[in-house]
């Protein structure tokens, strides 16, 4: 495993840490807290959770393995959040940070970070006077959280400018190989200006293990897509953590088997790689769910997104995208939907809470346009069949 310090702080964290946002909910919390002690056996000292994740149950899990890590404390980091959006006084603040300490069975957060900063007026909000950062200082001074961070989805430029105000010890980014071109801006300023870089979604939600054969080109051919995209966030030089989801103890093992290669890309792989990612590859639906609850038409969102992927991923054509939403009524991930592409309102409830800023409603109108057109083919193919069973009926007679 490798260590280095998190920013300027005296941290010492493992390049690859533990993500709690994908634990597997058929199973106990007991069985998912296993997960953190394996983890720990193999190096890993940074674990990252927050309110919500899993149903709400990730800071639970935590809990119960951070309380049988509790003889090995100084081995260890935690890290976990609290959105601005929600936490907007400095009481609040408090309280939520009192909330999680409970939930995770220890005296301290290491790192407590303004969460999920979309747009401006969110990191605004967090910092106004009376606002949640104030609160959070105040909880650094009297010992319950050791550094601030933020956790943000905005573009580079904007992450630059509130890097340099040098208010947080780290940011936590969104960045991987294939939307890398898009988001350096961000992970250089703050690299630049002694935070500590931790990089979530390095596999773009799963969708690199989903689509190995078609992201081949990330490889240097001795390893897989997987391996290729981790390795590009764990041995990046500026990226001081890499968030790893985990589900099973083979996500932990790939993950340590890299940090342990400790191959960073060379200036041609950079070059490779950047020549193969369109624009499109920065617009992709990560599955991340921030959108799930917001719809009041009960559209399944997340769910229409990554069947969308397929378009600018693959190319896919009209009737291929048909045939795609067909197959995915079928067996996919729209077979329990309760409400089509076509109930949209047009509310954007679901653009603002994209972490991926998708423009969610435009997608939606094409995807109606299919899912017509598929209507359109099952009704006449059943009016076809239903006079080729009458003639057939009349030959009988
Ligand atoms: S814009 Fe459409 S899909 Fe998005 S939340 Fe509103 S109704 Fe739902
Ligand atoms: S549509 Fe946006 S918020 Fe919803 S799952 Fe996809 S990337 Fe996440």
């Amino acid at each position: 495993m490798i260590y280095q310090k998190y920013g300027n702080t005296d941290a010492n964290v493992s390049a690859v840490g533990f993500g709690g946002m994908r634990f597997d909910e058929s199973k106990s919390k007991a069985e998912n807290a296993e997960l953190l002690l394996y983890a720990h056996s193999k190096g890993i000292n940074y674990f990252d959770t927050a309110p919500s994740y899993c149903g709400d149950t990730s800071e639970d899990i935590f809990g119960i393995a951070l309380k049988q890590m509790a003889d090995r404390r100084d081995d260890f980091y935690v890290s976990t959040k609290g959105m601005p959006t929600a936490i907007d006084t400095a009481g609040k603040a408090r309280a939520a940070v009192e909330k999680s300490l409970k939930r995770l069975n220890v005296d301290k957060i290491d790192f407590y970070h303004v969460w999920c900063v979309r747009r401006i007026d969110h990191y605004e909000s967090a910092m106004k006077s009376g606002g949640m950062y104030e609160g959070l200082l105040r909880c650094k001074e009297q010992g319950l959280i050791d550094h601030i961070a933020i956790s943000t989805h905005l573009p580079g430029g904007q992450v630059a400018q509130i890097v340099e105000k040098r208010e947080f010890d780290g940011v936590l980014l969104g960045v991987n190989a294939l939307n890398f071109p898009y988001r350096w801006e961000g992970v250089q300023a703050a690299h630049a200006a002694g935070l500590g870089v931790v990089a979530m979604n390095p596999l773009s939600g799963g969708l690199i293990p989903r689509h190995e054969a078609k992201f081949g080109f990330l490889t240097d051919g001795q390893e897989t897509a997987t391996e290729a995209a981790l390795r590009f966030c764990i041995n990046c030089p500026q990226i001081t953590v890499t968030l790893v989801g985990v589900t099973r103890k083979e996500h932990i093992d790939t993950a340590c088997n890299v940090a342990q290669a400790a191959q960073p890309f060379t200036d041609d792989d950079l070059e490779r790689v950047r020549t193969r990612v369109s624009d499109n590859m920065n617009a992709l639906c990560t599955g991340c769910g921030y959108c799930l609850k917001c719809c009041p038409q009960n559209i399944p969102i997340a769910n229409y997104m990554q069947v969308y992927n397929e378009k600018p991923l693959f190319g896919r054509s009209k009737m291929e995208m048909v045939m795609k939403i067909g197959s995915n009524y079928q067996w996919g991930l729209l077979v329990d939907r309760r409400a089509n592409a076509g109930d949209c309102i047009e509310c954007g409830q679901c653009e603002e809470a994209c972490t991926q800023h998708l423009n969610i409603i435009e997608r939606l109108k094409e995807i109606d346009a299919w899912e017509r057109m598929l209507n359109w083919k099952l009704t006449r193919l059943a009016h076809f069949a239903f006079r080729a069973l009458r003639k057939l009926r009349s030959r009988l007679r």
